[in-house]
């Protein structure tokens, strides 16, 4: 069954990406990266220390959603790698990001949601109760928590579970297909047998986080959110979703931008950097 979940998300992103007027710059996303993380992996309970209280378990989102408390499950994980056309787009810019790179933040990520929902109605066909937490009705983004503007639900977290990647300075996740992507995820009662993490610990893909080099990633940020101490949130937010949209959405013709300057021209951009040690 394993298999056939991973074949349903990589033949949906395949067969999604050919019409012209929605992907001008050509598809958006390489071949899919599925994980699978247990319905109670205790990083769930973990993420409510970590993140906040007001971020769900995969079993509270299944009772409160759906009223269900199944014996076990699996939290199914995916990573859309950006293509190397879109990431090549954005490698020169310096202030904003390019037109593929916004068309992709928008675009993609409705084809990311397109996913979601093909992925529990695929579920659903099959007798297994299913949801996806970004499309929940308890799913909220909150503006001012202890850690800055946050949702009930990170599906980088999640993926971190299933292990899909470990963090990066810049707070993203980099992946086996580096750290420019966009991820989803969906609840099921089916059962299946969880992926492996890495024994590295949290951000053993950054190289900084590893071995203490790098940090391509601070210089490419046009308003100094990221430093050796970590990234800044808020600066980073502000810039997103205000700046940038004001300044490009017009003329590209988009509601959501993104930025991704510092995912791009960095060591880990479409793969694990290899730094010293590997
Ligand atoms: S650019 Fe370097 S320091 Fe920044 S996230 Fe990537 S590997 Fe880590
Ligand atoms: S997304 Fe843009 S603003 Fe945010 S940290 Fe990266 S480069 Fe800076």
């Amino acid at each position: 069954m394993k298999e056939e979940v991973i074949a349903a998300i990589k033949e949906f992103i395949a067969s999604s990406q050919g019409d012209m007027a929605r992907y001008p710059t050509g598809p958006y996303f390489d071949t899919p990266i599925v994980g699978f993380a247990p319905l109670d992996d205790q990083l769930f309970g973990e993420y409510k220390r970590i993140i906040g209280d007001f971020h769900l378990t995969p079993r509270e989102l299944l009772a409160g959603e759906l009223g269900l408390s199944p014996a076990g499950g699996t939290v199914i994980c995916w990573v859309l790698p950006i293509t190397e056309g879109v990431r090549k787009s954005n490698r020169t810019q310096g202030e904003f990001p390019s037109r593929g790179w916004s068309l992709t933040r928008t675009h993609g990520e409705a084809l990311n949601g397109e996913l979601r929902r093909h992925l529990v109605a695929w579920l659903k066909g099959r007798g297994q109760a299913a949801l996806a937490p970004q499309l929940s009705p308890l799913w909220r983004e909150l503006e001012e928590t202890p850690v800055g503007r946050a949702s009930t639900w990170s599906e980088r977290h999640a993926a971190y579970a299933a292990g899909l990647g470990t963090f990066s300075l810049s707070d993203a996740l980099i992946t086996a297909g580096g750290i420019a992507h966009r991820c989803g995820s969906v609840i099921t009662d089916l059962v299946l047998e969880p992926s492996q993490r890495g024994e590295g610990g949290y951000a053993d893909n950054c190289l900084y986080y590893r071995e203490g080099s790098c940090g391509a990633c601070i210089g490419r940020c046009p308003v100094g959110a990221i430093s050796f101490a970590g990234h800044d949130k808020s600066r980073c937010c502000a810039y997103v979703y205000g700046n940038v949209p004001a300044a490009v959405g017009e003329k590209y013709g988009v509601p959501y931008t993104g930025c991704g300057l510092c995912q791009t021209r960095v060591p880990c951009e479409g793969a694990i950097p290899r730094g010293k040690r590997r």
